[in-house]
C-alpha cells in the first residue's frame, strides 16, 4: 500500500490541476476507450457538415428520437437544410421556463471546389479550389485527398458523392514543388506565403481522349463523369464539393490515449453533445437541446449558421407544441432564462510551441473538459465574456457530478486569438460560456484529442443537461 501523502491545511487552498487519467481504475479506462470507439466511427461517417448531420440523425432515430413533430413526442429531431440539426429532449418544465443548450458545429476547415473548377494545364486535368476556414495551406499538399459533396444535375436531380475513402477508390492530390527547385519560389518566402490559395489545384486526370485536339484530358474527365453520373460541366455550378483528407480516425501513441483524426473541431463536441442527450435516462427538468450548426469556420454567416434565425424558429415550434403563440416577447423572455454551453474545442498546450501559451491558463491535454470564460483577441475583442454567475453555476454542476474540468484560454494575450459561436447565442440573452475539449494541431488534417478529455466532455455536457 502506498503511503498517503500528508496535505497541509494551506496546501488545500490551492487551485490544483490534475491529469484526468490519474487514479482511474482499469474498468473506468475501458469505459473511456469504448466511448472513443463510437466517436471514431462518428468521425469516419461524417467528413462534411452534411454527412455529420445525416449520421447524427441516424443515431438519434436509433435512440428513439423522431423528426415528426407532435405534442405527444418528447424526443425530437429538427434539421435545417441538411447542414444543421437539433436533437431535443423536452423537459418536465415548459419551454417557457427556458432550456439547456449545448451548441457545437459540424463544419470543419477544408478545400471547396470553385464554381467553374475544371481545366487542363501541361498535360494534366486539375480542379481549382477555394479554401474554407483557417487552414495552413502547406498542410494540404502532397497528401491523399477525398472528394465529398452534392451535385445537382441539369433538371435538378441530386447526386451525393464520396470518392477516395475506400481503398479501391482513386484519390486526389495537390502536387507541391520538389525541394531541388523550391528555393527561390518558396524557400525565401514566409511560410504563409510559400503556397498561395491559387496554387491549391487538385490533380484529377492525366489520360487524353485520342480524337480531340484541345483539352483532351479535361474532356476525358468529363466523359468519365458523364458516363458514370450523367454529369455535364455546367453541373459544377450547382454543386457543393468539399475536398477533405483521406483518413480514418486512429489511435495515437503506444498507450492509445489520443485519437488522431480530421475534424475533431468540432465534431468532438458534436458527438459528446448528442450522446449526452441520447443517454439521458429520464426526462430532464429543462428541455435539453444539442444543436449542431454549420458555417462556424467562416464566421457563422448564412442561413445554416449560428447567426441565422433558426434557433428562434425551433423555439417557436416548441412553444406551439405547448399550444401557445410564439410571440417575440415570450421568446425573448424564455431566451433570457436559458443556459448554453458553447461547445467548441480549445487549444491544448503543444510542447513544441509552449511560448504561445500562458501556462497557468492554457488547457492541458488529458486534464478534462475545458471552461473558457472568454475568447477573442487583443483585449477580449469580439469575445462573449461569460458572467461570473454562470461560471459559478457550471462549476457547481461539474464538481457535484465529479466531472474533471480545467480552465482555458486561446493563447497568450496579444498572441493571436479567435472566436466561437458563444457571442451569437449570448446576444440572444442566453447565459453562455465556451466549454469543450482541448485539441492539438487544430485546423490541421490530423488533429489530436485525448480520449479522457473526450469522455469528460461527454460527462460535463450530461451533468449540465441533468442539473436542475
Ligand atoms: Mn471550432
Ligand atoms: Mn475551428
Amino acid at each position: 500500500m502506498p503511503k498517503k501523502k500528508k496535505v497541509s491545511k494551506l496546501d488545500k487552498l490551492r487551485y490544483k490541476r490534475v491529469s484526468a487519467w490519474k487514479g482511474l481504475s482499469k474498468k473506468e479506462i475501458d469505459k473511456i476507450f469504448k466511448y472513443a470507439e463510437g466517436y471514431k466511427i462518428y468521425l469516419d461517417k461524417g467528413k462534411t457538415e452534411r454527412e455529420s448531420v445525416i449520421y447524427s440523425i441516424k443515431l438519434a432515430k436509433k435512440h428513439g428520437f423522431t423528426d415528426k413533430l407532435s405534442k405527444t413526442k418528447d424526443k425530437l429531431i429538427l434539421s435545417n437544410k441538411g447542414k444543421a440539426v437539433a436533437i431535443i429532449y423536452k423537459g418536465r418544465k415548459s419551454i417557457l421556463d427556458g432550456f439547456k443548450l449545448v451548441a457545437a458545429h459540424v463544419d470543419a476547415p477544408r478545400l471547396d471546389l470553385k464554381a467553374n473548377p475544371l481545366y487542363e494545364d501541361e498535360d494534366l486535368a486539375l480542379l481549382k479550389t477555394h479554401y474554407y476556414g483557417g487552414i495552413k495551406k502547406y498542410h494540404w499538399v502532397n497528401r491523399p485527398l477525398a472528394m465529398h459533396g452534392v451535385i445537382f444535375l441539369r433538371g435538378g436531380k441530386k447526386l451525393e458523392i464520396s470518392i477516395g475513402e475506400d481503398i479501391s477508390d482513386p484519390i486526389f492530390v495537390i502536387s507541391d514543388l520538389l525541394p531541388h527547385l523550391a528555393y527561390k519560389v518558396q524557400g525565401t518566402k514566409k511560410i504563409s506565403e510559400a503556397i498561395t490559395g491559387e496554387k491549391l489545384n487538385i490533380i484529377t486526370g492525366s489520360i487524353p481522349v485520342s480524337d480531340e485536339e484541345k483539352d483532351a484530358i479535361k474532356l476525358h474527365i468529363l466523359k468519365i463523369l458523364n458516363e458514370k453520373y450523367g454529369f455535364e460541366e455546367e453541373d459544377f455550378l450547382s454543386s457543393e464539393i468539399e475536398i477533405v483528407p483521406v483518413s480514418k480516425a486512429r489511435d495515437v501513441g503506444f498507450d492509445r490515449g489520443l485519437v488522431g483524426a480530421y475534424g475533431h473541431d468540432d465534431r468532438i463536441c458534436s458527438y459528446t453533445a448528442i450522446t449526452s442527450v441520447f443517454n439521458l435516462k429520464s426526462k430532464p427538468e429543462y428541455t435539453a437541446i444539442a444543436l449542431l450548426i454549420d458555417k462556424e469556420e467562416v464566421g457563422s454567416e448564412g442561413n445554416t449558421s449560428a447567426q441565422s434565425r433558426w434557433l428562434i424558429e425551433i423555439l417557436g415550434d416548441l412553444i406551439k407544441l405547448e399550444g401557445k403563440e410564439p410571440t417575440e416577447y415570450r421568446t425573448t423572455k424564455l431566451l433570457a432564462k436559458s443556459y448554453c454551453l458553447s461547445a467548441d474545442v480549445a487549444a491544448g498546450i503543444n510542447p513544441d510551441y509552449k511560448e504561445v501559451h500562458e501556462k497557468r491558463n492554457a488547457p492541458r491535454m488529458g486534464y478534462g473538459i475545458t471552461l473558457v470564460k472568454f475568447t477573442g483577441s487583443r483585449g477580449k475583442g469580439g469575445s462573449s465574456d461569460a458572467n461570473a454567475e454562470l461560471v459559478s453555476y457550471i462549476r457547481e454542476i461539474f464538481n457535484k457530478a465529479k466531472v474533471k474540468w480545467q480552465v482555458g484560454e486561446l493563447g497568450k494575450v496579444d498572441e493571436g486569438g479567435g472566436g466561437t459561436i458563444a457571442k451569437y447565442i449570448s446576444n440572444l440573452g442566453v447565459e453562455t460560456i465556451d466549454c469543450g475539449t482541448p485539441v492539438l494541431g487544430m485546423h490541421s488534417p490530423l488533429e489530436l484529442a485525448s480520449k479522457v478529455d473526450l469522455y469528460e466532455t461527454y460527462k460535463g455536457y450530461s451533468a449540465f443537461f441533468k442539473a436542475k
